[in-house]
């Protein structure tokens, strides 16, 4: 079996299911991960040494956001319900492909709302506020009276986003979007 997408590739969806889901989530995928195959849930319960709830909660939510698949098989003797879970390593680009547009959609609005707005910040304690704010207030920082003053980095926060976008628009673009 392919289990070797990169020690750099499985950290970053190490990280990705974590910030997504939760620490337990990580665990049970890490889990998943190393087992390479199908895997019962009680093996997932028993080698994450996490609760049985908690195990369920979270894989419930990695199927939901497509990270897992599983099959149902009937016990044998005891006619109880077996779950085995695997990675839906067919699915994954997808779903991480889907994960970056809804990024790049979010950046996007970010860039575009920094972009119309003229923000004015406190030299001393760098709070920032709108043109609207800063003129409710007079220009003076609400929290310690300072002259506010116009917010010179701008230009640089919209650089930094401006290539943020082009960035993810480029990954988005070449990451399967074809198949053919
Ligand atoms: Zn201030």
């Amino acid at each position: 079996m392919s289990k070797s997408p990169g020690d750099k590739n499985i950290e970053r969806l190490f990280i990705l299911v974590e910030r997504l889901i939760g620490e337990d989530a990580r665990k049970v995928f890490e889990v998943m991960y190393e087992e390479g195959d199908e895997i019962a849930e009680h093996e997932i319960i028993e080698r994450s040494g996490l609760k049985g709830s908690s195990v369920r909660r979270a894989l419930n939510i990695l199927a939901e956001k497509g990270f897992v698949t599983y099959r149902k098989v009937k016990h044998p003797d005891k006619g109880r319900i077996i779950f085995y879970w695997r990675i839906n390593y067919e699915g994954l680009p997808s779903v991480i492909r889907a994960r970056r547009v809804a990024t790049l959609e979010k950046l996007k609005a970010l860039l575009e709302a920094e972009s119309e707005t003229q923000y004015y910040i406190c030299p001393l304690d760098g709070t920032r506020y709108t043109f609207d704010e800063a003129l409710d207030h007079e220009f003076n920082c609400p929290r310690c009276g300072s002259m506010l003053v116009p917010d010179e980095d701008r230009e640089l926060r919209l650089q930094i986003l401006r290539q943020y976008v082009r960035m993810l628009e480029a990954d988005t673009r070449g990451n399967g979007a074809r198949s053919s």
